[in-house]
């Protein structure tokens, strides 16, 4: 099979595109993104180094530019796409939400577009437990819990999400749709909530917690998403969705205190800011259709997965300090300044 990865440079794309790599040998990867800020190619130079030319290749474009999704399809005789590309952080998208949508939905059509013109028999579109919008104490999400997305960004991923299930239900196009709650692992971007924390325990800065820190997320790691990701590509039901989740949901606070005890810094670290507008109180999801239908189930227990997540980032502390670049330091300087 010949697949192209879309966002293979950002966190879920990298851990993606290396389990491919390592598990499927019979797969070869070309990987396209943009390198916006969240993308980082030199996170797959070992993947390079080794299959470079042969399995994996790299096309740095845009989802939004049609020309160069039809050039990449064809030149590549693409048979799948598994399509990660996004702008994710909730945080900017409440900053300037035009970005969001020009990727999220305009990128997603014009993907959708490129692939069914170019005979492209499997897409996957990877979308987010955010577009079910908040849940009460009690409950989770199923997949056909109703779309309401608070967030300029859950909204574009929910219209993203739409265009996809539009080309099933309107042109018969084979394709499936995913829905994760919060990873965690290596390589995140550092200005999500565990890789932000982890830094900045580690350089005695004080941790940013909004409000009174009781939002609750079902976090997975990030290796169980993409062995999800990958049953959905090899055994998902044309026109599905299917949920993912880690089944294990924690108070930001919990979690934020799980990492201080790690990295062995005291708790009066911890700053509660004010709440970010329309912050979802809680997120749980339901995924017993993936386990039935795809046979997932989450392997990592959460408090295995968040040592050895944290001790990835102290390991690669030269990691942490290049991405945050001097855009980066801007942007969270004035997010967490003003606020
Ligand atoms: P990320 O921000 O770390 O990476 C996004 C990647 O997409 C980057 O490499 C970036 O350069 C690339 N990109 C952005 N715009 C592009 C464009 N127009 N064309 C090509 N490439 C572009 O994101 P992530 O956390 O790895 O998330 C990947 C996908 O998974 C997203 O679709 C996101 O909505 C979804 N998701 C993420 C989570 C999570 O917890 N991180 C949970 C559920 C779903």
């Amino acid at each position: 099979m010949r697949l192209l990865v879309t966002g293979g440079c950002g966190f879920i794309g990298t851990n993606f595109v290396r389990l491919v790599i390592d598990r499927r040998p019979d797969i070869t990867v070309v990987n396209l993104d943009k390198l916006t800020y969240a993308g980082n190619p030199l996170n797959l130079a070992d993947v390079e180094k080794t299959h470079g030319g042969t399995r994996y290749f790299f096309e740095h474009a845009d989802i939004a530019d049609a020309g160069a999704v039809r050039r990449i399809l064809a030149q590549h005789r693409i048979d799948a796409v598994v399509n990660f590309a996004a702008e994710t952080h909730v945080d900017r998208s409440i900053d300037d939400p035009a970005p969001f949508v020009v990727t999220n939905v305009l990128g997603t059509q014009t993907l959708l577009t490129a692939a069914r013109e170019a005979g492209v028999t499997r897409f996957v579109h990877v979308s987010t437990d955010e577009v079910y919008g908040t849940l009460g104490p009690e409950g989770r999400f199923t997949e056909s819990t109703p779309l309401a997305p608070n967030s300029p960004y859950s909204a574009s991923k929910a219209a993203g999400d739409l265009m996809a299930r539009a080309w099933f239900e309107t042109y018969g196009y084979p394709v499936v749709i995913t829905r994760c709650s919060n990873n965690y692992g290596p390589y995140q971007f550092p200005e999500k909530l565990i890789p932000l924390m982890i830094g900045r325990a580690g350089r005695d800065e004080t941790l940013p917690v909004y409000g009174d820190g009781m939002n609750v997320r079902d976090w997975i790691h990030v290796d169980d998403h993409c062995r999800g990701v990958l049953l959905a590509l090899e055994k998902g039901r044309p026109g599905a969705v299917y949920n993912f989740g880690g089944a294990a949901e924690r108070p930001n606070l919990e979690v934020v205190r799980a990492i201080l005890r790690l990295v062995g810094k005291p708790e009066s670290l911890i700053r509660h800011v004010t709440d970010r507008p329309g912050h979802d109180r809680r997120y749980a999801m339901d995924f017993s259709l993936a386990a039935q239908e795809l046979g997932y189930a989450p392997e990592y227990d959460f408090e295995r997965g968040l040592a050895e997540t944290v001790a990835w980032y102290r390991n690669n502390a030269a990691w942490l300090e290049s991405v945050a670049s001097g855009a980066y330091r801007e942007f969270m300087q004035r997010w967490y300044g003003e606020r």
